[in-house]
């Protein structure tokens, strides 16, 4: 989120615009505030953050500010809405780089920070935050003779995630550079100044000539006359990096990707959680109108508006939206799901207040694309679950929520997926509690969300143990993937993964339909993969499984610690994931069928990075 404004000027008023330009972002973020300025060539910086003064405000910054009036060219404030790193001073911006060459102020999340610390190499923290590495890593390509911009521009193109940045460096006082990768900047000019804001907010109170946008993927140098704008874009880096953060120690991309589950599903709720309030915080949606310079629209109260919504995806992103479909509805908001390709032509029926979700890992989907332009003609709402910043669903959407599960080469989605259903959750959460949702009940699942990385880890503790079962029964061709209510999105998940990557037959229903068809195939050639959880339904599902027993089918029964004794008889083998609430147990749950179909994937001697007929990003309708 946090609020980013950027000034320098031959009049000297830098340190008074910056504070004023604070005040009007305080809805961007109010953990802590600071500013950086340069006067006559020496750098001061300055902090305040709840911790010392709860409700400050910037004039609170201000008053920490000897000698306020001293006449200086350029400052840097911030605002900020924390993501890594405790609410404190100490990670308060601007960051500085180890020789306190760089000054730097961030809005977004680097979501590769284990590969930026890497790259930089040798360094000293001083604080816990994505922000200090950033600024290391420019100081770390400056030193290794790039200029300052090509600097920038290297770094900006070596994190992962929506970002921007604003810095200047303390011995050319004379402009900063501004990188935006995802994120909101605009860029104004007045008679002898330049601004740079995060949000159109403040830019009554200066006297403006002219504006403009710096739109994703462009860098602007910015000093007292104007700018100058340049593509960011820097493909040998891109290339470089794309080779270097490959597959790590793992075999394949789709291994290493499941194993980094914990921390990309962290990664989605990261500074989204208002536990105080019990709902969650989207700066995508917030944002609207910085995004779109529909100045003053206040887009939660256009969202409380909203009837119904429709989730639109194919493949795993539509398991995702019938996921998003299922809890919205569990919290008693209407929501329905269309895969996108049979949206067109099958006449779906819905209200001008309707709002439609576009859920897509790559936001190149050409199905997606389709709808997404179909909509636009008919003048819904329309927002976007994605992954890649900067990505055509990305760039054309009103507004959206970035999963940030960061790159996925896997041609079978894993790690997107359960960061979809992260974000779906954080989406619900906040829609149920501007409509019938208790604080206490926000609470409760924020609370629990918090703990599903940890979770996730145990989860993926079962390698060896799902391994085994996938050699046990790689004999079989073909396969039912089972399940009841939130777990059937699970068995819908597992079947597909097991089918793109094993080619075996696998068909996922919902458990209470065995008996109207499906059970007509089960012998003892067709087992059949059952999740079960410990949860309200569990007594109907067991009836099922008795149901799949008696007919000589084998079960491997997917449940909770807590279950484990009263299945193991009943059915041939079990796989214990960890409890949580019921509606969040397909985050846990889908965890080891992932691994089940990469390993049967192994186990039959199949690349599952490369399976057959199939392609990563489909840009074909
Ligand atoms: N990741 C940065 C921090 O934690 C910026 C946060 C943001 O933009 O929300 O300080």
């Amino acid at each position: 989120m946090c609020g980013i404004c950027g000034y320098i000027g031959v009049n000297g008023a830098a340190t008074k615009s910056v504070i004023e330009a604070l005040h009007d972002l305080e809805h961007r973020g109010y953990d802590s505030a600071g500013l950086s300025r340069v006067c006559e060539g020496k750098v001061e910086t300055y902090k305040i953050s709840i911790e010392e003064k709860p409700d400050f405000t910037a004039s609170d910054l201000a008053d920490t500010i000897p000698d306020f009036h001293k006449p200086c060219k350029m400052a840097l404030g911030h605002n900020r809405w924390r993501t890594f790193g405790g609410i404190n001073k100490i990670n308060t911006h601007p960051h500085y780089d180890n020789d306190r060459l760089f000054y730097l102020v961030h809005n977004g999340n680097v979501e590769n920070l284990k590969d930026v610390e890497k790259e930089i190499g040798i360094w000293k923290r001083y604080s816990e935050t994505d922000t200090e590495a950033i600024v290391n890593l420019i100081a770390k390509y400056y030193k290794q003779g790039s200029s300052f911009s090509e600097a920038v521009k290297r770094t900006i193109n070596f994190i992962d995630g929506a970002n921007v940045i604003v810095v200047f460096k303390a011995d050319e006082p004379e402009y900063f550079i501004s990188a935006n990768k995802g994120g909101p900047i605009i860029l104004a000019k007045g008679k002898d100044f330049s601004l740079l804001v995060s949000d159109p907010a403040p830019l009554e109170k200066f006297n403006i000539t002219s504006k403009a946008p710096l739109e994703s993927g462009n860098i602007a140098v910015v000093d007292a006359s104007g700018w100058k704008v340049e593509s960011s874009r820097n493909d040998n880096e891109s290339k470089k990096r794309k080779k270097k953060n490959s597959k790590n120690n793992y075999k394949h991309f789709m291994l290493k990707e499941i194993m980094e589950q914990a921390e990309t599903f962290a990664n989605a709720f990261r500074g989204r959680l208002i536990h105080e309030a019990g709902t969650a915080k989207l700066g995508g949606l917030e944002s609207l109108s910085a995004v779109k310079n529909v100045s003053g629209m206040n887009f939660s109260r256009e969202i409380r508006r909203i009837n119904r919504f429709h989730f639109v995806a194919c493949g795993t992103a539509y398991n995702a939206g019938l996921y998003a479909k299922l809890l919205l509805n569990r919290f008693g908001i209407q929501a329905e799901v269309h895969i996108a390709n049979e949206f067109c032509y099958s006449h779906p029926v819905f209200d001008p207040r309707d709002a439609f979700i576009l859920i897509s890992q790559s936001g190149e989907t050409a199905d997606t694309i389709e709808v997404m332009n179909e909509i636009k003609i008919k003048g819904n709402v329309y927002l976007g679950i994605l992954n890649v910043p900067d990505s055509r669903i990305w760039r054309e959407t009103d507004a959206g929520i970035g999963i940030r599960a960061g790159t996925e080469r896997g041609v079978a989605s894993t790690k997107a997926f359960t960061s979809q259903l992260a974000c779906i959750v954080l989406l619900a959460v906040f829609l149920a509690r501007q409509r019938n949702m208790t604080i206490d009940t926000g609470q409760k699942i924020l609370f629990e969300l918090e703990k599903l990385p940890t979770k996730i880890e145990e989860s993926l503790k079962s390698t060896r143990k799902i391994s085994a079962i996938a050699r046990k029964y790689l004999e079989y061709d073909n396969f039912y993937f089972l399940g009841r209510y939130f777990n059937l999105i699970t068995a819908m998940e597992g079947s597909l993964k097991f089918k793109e990557i094993s080619y075996k037959h696998s068909e996922a229903y919902p458990l209470g339909e065995m008996k109207h068809g499906p059970l007509a195939l089960i012998d003892q050639n067709f087992p059949s993969f059952v999740i079960i959880p410990d949860d309200s339904v569990f007594n109907k599902s067991l009836v099922n499984v008795y149901e799949i027993k008696g007919r000589e089918g084998k079960v491997i029964a997917l449940t909770n610690k807590s279950k484990e004794k009263e299945l193991k008889k009943q059915v041939d083998d079990l796989i214990i994931f960890p409890e949580t609430l019921d509606f969040l147990s397909p985050i846990l749950s889908v965890v080891p069928l992932q691994l089940l179909a990469y390993y049967t994937s192994i186990a039959k001697g199949i690349n599952p990075d490369k399976p057959r007929n199939l392609a990563k990003t489909v840009t074909v309708s």
